[in-house]
C-alpha cells in the first residue's frame, strides 16, 4: 500500500536518506527504527511530503506522490495522515477544533465537519473531552486526539513519529492497542517512527532497521527476533546483564520456532537429569509466536552435545558462552 524505492534525500553535499526501498501492505504496521541522527524524521517528512526528496519514489495505493502538481499534492497529502510526538495541537482550540482543523483547511462543509469530528472523537475514545483544552488533556488524551486529527481527512497511510516517546507505560499501552484497532478496523496501513524496541515488539507486524540514511536490516518482526547474529534482533529481544552463578557453564539460548513448549525447559531439566538455573531471559509472545533468549547456568560436567541435542528437541538453539564466567572446574582452596 505504500511502496518507497530508492528514496535519496541530500542537503547540499550530505546525503541524509541514501537509496531507501520500503514497502508495506494495506493493513500492515510497519517500524522504522534506529540511532539518532540515522535519519528517521528526515525520512518521516518525505512520506507526509514535507520534504521534497532528492531522488525516488514514495507511493501510495501505486500512485507515486514525488511528482506532483502542487494541486495534486494538497490531493494526495490527504492520504498520510500524521501523528506527532507530544500530538502538537493547538493550545488555544478545543479537542473537537484541534480535529476540525484539517477539514477546515481542505474547505469541507460545516455539518459534514461537525459529523466527522465526532465520529472520530468517538472512534479514539475522546468524544467526552470534545470540549477540553489540550491542557486540561492527559498526554496519552492527548494523542488520541492527535490521532484523531491525523486521520480527519481519511487517509490510507497513518504515520506515527514517535508517538508515544514521553508517555508513561499504561497510556502507550493505550495508544498502541488504538493504532493496532484502526488497522484492523479500517485496513490502514500504519508506519511508526520510533526508538523503542518494546513498541516494535508490541505492535508491528515489520520492522526496518535505519542507520547513516540506509536500511542495514529489515523484515518481519517474527523472523527478525529469531536471527542469531543480527544487531536488531538482539536489539528487539535484548536480556539484562547476565548474573553469574559460580561453577555453573552459560548457555546462550534461543527459540528457534515458534511452537517452543512454555514448559520446555522443566522438561529438559528432567530429561538431562540436571538442575538448570536462569541466569536471564526474555520470553515474550510476537504475533502468533512465542520468541525468547535465554542465558542458562548448567552442570559444566554434563556433555555439551547432550545439552545441544536435548534442548534442540525442544525447539530451542544453545551454544555455550566462550568460557565460563567463572571456574568451571570446582576449586578446593577456593573461598
Ligand atoms: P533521526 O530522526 O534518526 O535522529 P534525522 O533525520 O533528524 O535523524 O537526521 C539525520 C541526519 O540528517 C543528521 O545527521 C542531521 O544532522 C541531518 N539533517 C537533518 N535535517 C537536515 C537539514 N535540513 N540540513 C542538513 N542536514 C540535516
Amino acid at each position: 500500500m505504500i511502496e518507497i524505492a530508492g528514496l535519496t534525500k541530500s542537503y547540499g553535499a550530505t546525503t541524509v536518506l541514501d537509496g531507501i526501498d520500503l514497502s508495506v501492505g494495506q493493513g500492515r504496521i510497519a517500524a522504522v527504527v534506529g540511532p539518532s541522527g540515522a535519519g528517521k524524521s528526515t525520512l518521516a517528512r518525505c512520506v507526509n511530503l514535507l520534504e521534497q526528496p532528492t531522488s525516488g519514489t514514495i507511493a501510495v495505493a501505486g500512485q507515486d506522490l514525488t511528482r506532483l502538481s502542487r494541486r495534486d499534492l494538497r490531493l494526495a497529502r490527504r492520504q498520510i495522515g500524521t501523528v506527532f510526538q507530544s500530538a502538537n495541537l493547538l493550545r488555544r482550540l478545543t479537542a473537537a477544533q484541534n480535529v476540525a482543523l484539517p477539514m477546515r483547511h481542505a474547505g469541507l462543509p460545516e455539518a459534514e465537519i461537525r459529523r466527522r469530528v465526532a465520529e472520530l472523537l468517538e472512534r479514539v475514545g475522546m468524544l467526552h473531552r470534545a470540549n477540553h483544552y489540550p491542557s486540561q488533556l492527559s498526554g496519552g488524551q492527548r494523542q488520541r486526539v492527535g490521532i484523531a486529527r491525523g486521520l480527519a481527512l481519511g487517509p490510507s497511510v497513518l504515520l506515527a513519529d514517535e508517538a508515544t516517546s514521553g508517555l508513561d507505560p499504561d497510556s502507550t499501552r493505550a495508544i498502541l492497542d488504538l493504532l493496532t484497532e484502526l488497522r484492523d478496523d479500517l485496513g490502514l496501513t500504519v508506519l511508526v517512527i520510533t526508538h523503542e524496541m518494546d513498541v516494535v515488539r508490541a505492535i508491528a507486524d515489520q520492522v526496518a532497521q535505519l542507520d547513516h540514511g540506509r536500511i542495514v536490516e529489515q523484515g518481519p518482526v517474527a523472523d527478525v527476533v529469531r536471527r542469531s547474529d543480527s544487531g536488531l534482533s538482539r536489539a528487539l529481544l535484548s536480556m539484562p546483564p547476565v548474573a553469574a552463578v559460580e561453577r555453573l557453564r552459560t548457555w546462550n539460548v534461543r527459540y528457534e520456532g515458534g511452537d517452543v513448549s512454555p514448559v520446555w525447559l522443566a522438561q529438559a531439566g528432567r530429561e538431562l537429569d540436571a538442575d538448570i538455573a536462569v541466569l536471564a531471559a526474555l520470553v515474550e509472545a510476537v504475533g502468533e509466536s512465542r520468541v525468547g533468549r535465554l542465558a542458562l547456568g548448567i552442570d559444566p560436567q554434563l556433555d555439551e552435545r547432550r545439552v545441544v541435542e536435548v534442548l534442540s528437541r525442544h525447539g530451542v538453539v544453545a551454544e555455550p558462552t566462550e568460557r565460563p564466567l567463572l571456574r568451571a572446574v570446582p576449586d578446593a582452596g577456593a573461598a
